[in-house]
């Protein structure tokens, strides 16, 4: 038996889950979804066939997405979690002799994907304050002519929107697929979604995860023109999305305010928590999602990830990282957390 020669090299990607008191390193919500969706869903599932099959093109839950971004539920499709979005996209229009473009520092998992799936990964360079370029983006895509282009807005880890003429301008390039990853879309204004049409190569993907406060569901979607919907479509597995995850879903859409309000403390907690890294001895990026990178000016950050999980706060290390020597990435919690946070980083910089 031999592995793939192209998948010997491919180390997986994951963050420890390691047991503390305080875990802010996978950029879940820290709130729990509200106590009336968990109800709904147990009296849900008391009346769940089990013994059949899952609805095949999950149509209620693609109505109810639908409804939510004012599209069709022929322009929605839902997956488990937006990573099986990016593994259905890769394999739909990546694949052997296919390119997908990225710009670094961004999600490994649109690379990491990609390059299961067969698909060449060319890689651009985001300017030094994490900006995207336009002549790197121009330099890039025009160059290699990508099957597909991996946006992120905002960015994660750098938390940076990507500037709003980059999708016109990769599109003019002419090359494939433009996809806009907007798994943190809430944090900020505004959304990709609004510039689709049919006709025009242009996706983006959104998730469950975070703002949902359902990152156990496993549930994630993308938005786009039907015709490309239809052919992501046609790589998914039969029967790929359970009948307790469509339920989960459909009925989460029914408690919006609680999950708007739950945007708005987190956007509140960001600003807090970039006040108080602004008083310590850290350069701190500005972010438009519910995580902020940062990085110790005067300490190795191996050792501050290190002395931080002693004192039982857990947050991303992205010292090692292409780009981002030295750099970590705390995810935005509750007020206590971030306190707890915010104090043991002192005690670790003093
Ligand atoms: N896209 C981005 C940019 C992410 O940061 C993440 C989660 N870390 C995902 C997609 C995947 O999210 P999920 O599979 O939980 O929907």
């Amino acid at each position: 038996m031999k592995l793939r020669d192209d998948l010997g090299t491919l180390e997986g990607y994951h963050s420890p889950q390691v047991d503390v008191a305080v875990r802010l390193n996978t950029n879940e919500s820290p709130y729990p979804p509200p106590d009336a969706w968990r109800e709904a869903l147990l009296d849900e599932l008391r009346g769940t066939a089990f013994h059949r099959y899952p609805e095949r093109d999950a149509l209620e839950l693609r109505r109810a997405i639908g409804a939510l971004h004012g599209v069709d539920p022929e322009q929605v499709l839902a997956a488990n979690g937006s990573n099986e979005v990016i593994q259905a996209l890769c394999l739909a229009f990546g694949g052997p002799g296919r390119k997908a473009a990225v710009f670094r520092p961004t999600y490994l998992m649109h690379s990491h994907i990609a390059r299961i799936t067969g698909t060449e990964v060319v890689e651009g360079e985001r300017d030094e304050t994490f900006a995207l370029d336009m002549t790197e983006l121009d330099r890039l895509v025009g160059n290699e002519q990508p099957a597909i282009t991996f946006l992120c807005s905002p960015n994660n880890p750098t938390g940076r929107l990507e500037p709003p003429e980059a999708i016109e301008r990769v599109l003019s390039l002419g090359a494939g697929l433009v996809v806009v990853d907007e798994a943190y879309g809430q944090f900020a204004p505004g959304s990709a979604v609004d510039q689709i049409e049919d006709g025009k190569p242009l996706v983006v993907i959104r998730t469950f995860s975070k703002t949902w406060s359902m990152a156990a569901a496993r549930l994630g979607y993308l938005v786009g023109p039907p015709e490309i919907i239809t052919a992501v479509e046609a790589v998914l597995l039969p029967y790929h999305l359970d009948a307790m995850k469509q339920a989960a879903g459909r009925l989460a859409l029914r408690f919006r305010a609680e999950m708007d309000s739950r945007v708005s403390t987190i956007v509140e907690e960001r600003g807090r928590l970039v006040a108080g890294l602004g008083e310590l001895p850290v350069d701190v990026w500005p972010s438009a999602a519910n995580f902020i990178l940062f990085r110790p000016r005067a300490k190795d950050g191996d050792k501050v990830w290190q002395e931080l999980v002693e004192r039982s706060v857990l947050v991303r290390n992205c010292a090692n990282w292409p780009r981002l020597e030295g750099c970590l990435r705390v995810t935005v919690g509750t007020a206590e957390e971030n306190d707890a946070f915010l104090s043991a980083l002192g005690e670790v910089l003093a």
